[in-house]
């Protein structure tokens, strides 16, 4: 974990909440200036680790929250205070933020684009009175390269399938950009499907031969008409069948939190309807730009495509072992 000088500030600030109360991690949660006469076998940087991982446990935050991981594709935890009456407003650039309430913080979830350079970055946060800028590193990140072969229908569109994909594009990316005021009660989602995880997501893809974009979501195995299931709590916000996603459910789950199930046989839910976590969405299947059947499963966060491995508590994954079979 790297650390940053806004980090170091939240745990002093967590250091002194803590320290008024008889607790077993007495050495890691002392103050700065404890700090300084502090033995010399433990290092500031370890400190400060320690610290975090204590103060995490003690908001009761770790098994809820997404994994944070600063790079493109991944996701970037930002705290933004104590507590206030009204949550601040976070945005990047244009792109409303969600902003969530933890034991004592307010905490930015923020997806980084896969598109998005290394370096320093930066969010705008307002609240009753201040406007501010909080920075933040994004660190590199290697995504594999994948070589897929499809019907090459997908790949060379005619002049129909072209137009259907351009008005299909429009409506999908107003889906994708809704932002509703409910906030998630959870991060932590459940699996959509019980079969093997690809870990391709990021991957840069040639579809017979011919760049494309990389892939933004997690395939994971499922033979045709195995059950998908909504990874949690949400409202279905579209259902339909698309040229490269084939039949497609997207869920929102509050604040620009998002699922996108795709690829599937068929859809059990319509726009409107409210879903609870592990309820029908529809099953599996191959529908779209697949080269086999599998679901297709990704997860945004304002606006970007984020790793659903961050939100997914850990099982058996595999890389590239199923490329030929599963795409998109
Ligand atoms: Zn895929």
């Amino acid at each position: 974990m790297s650390l940053n000088h806004r980090q170091l500030a939240w745990c002093s600030r967590m250091a002194q909440n803590t320290r008024r109360q008889p607790n077993p991690h007495r050495l890691i949660v002392q103050t700065t200036s404890e700090r300084r006469q502090s033995v010399g076998w433990i290092s500031t940087l370890q400190v400060s680790a320690l610290i975090i991982s204590s103060a995490y446990g003690a908001m009761g935050i770790a098994q809820d929250l997404p994994t944070r991981r600063a790079v493109p594709g991944g996701v970037e935890i930002i705290q933004l205070g104590k507590h206030t009456t009204t949550a601040p407003t976070v945005s990047s650039g244009s792109i409303p933020v969600l902003v969530t309430r933890t034991a004592d913080q307010w905490v930015a979830i923020l997806g980084i684009p896969l598109s998005t350079p290394p370096g320093p970055a930066s969010v705008q946060v307002d609240d009753a009175t201040t406007h501010r800028t909080i920075s933040y590193q994004i660190t590199t990140k290697a995504y594999p390269t994948q070589a897929l072969t499809v019907s090459p229908k997908h790949v060379d569109l005619s002049a129909d399938d072209l137009a259907r994909y351009e008005r299909e594009h429009i409506e999908m990316e107003s889906a994708l950009a809704t932002f509703s005021s409910t906030a998630p009660r959870r991060f932590r989602l459940a699996s959509p499907a019980p079969g093997t995880r690809s870990h391709s997501f990021g991957s840069r893809r040639t579809f017979n031969g011919q760049p494309r974009n990389p892939h933004t979501g997690m395939d994971i195995t499922a033979p045709v008409g195995e059950p998908v299931r909504a990874a949690a709590d949400g409202v279905v916000i579209l259902t339909g069948d698309y040229f490269f996603n084939g039949n497609t459910v997207i869920v929102d789950h509050g604040q620009g939190f998002l699922t996108l199930y795709c690829h599937l046989q068929d859809t059990s839910v319509t726009t409107g309807d409210a879903v609870q976590s592990n309820q029908l969405v529809g099953h599996a299947g191959a529908t779209g730009r697949a080269t086999g059947p599998h679901l297709h499963f990704s997860v945004m966060l304002n606006q970007a495509w984020v790793d659903p491995a961050l939100f997914l508590n850990k099982t058996t994954t595999r890389t590239n072992a199923h490329r030929h079979r599963m795409s998109r």
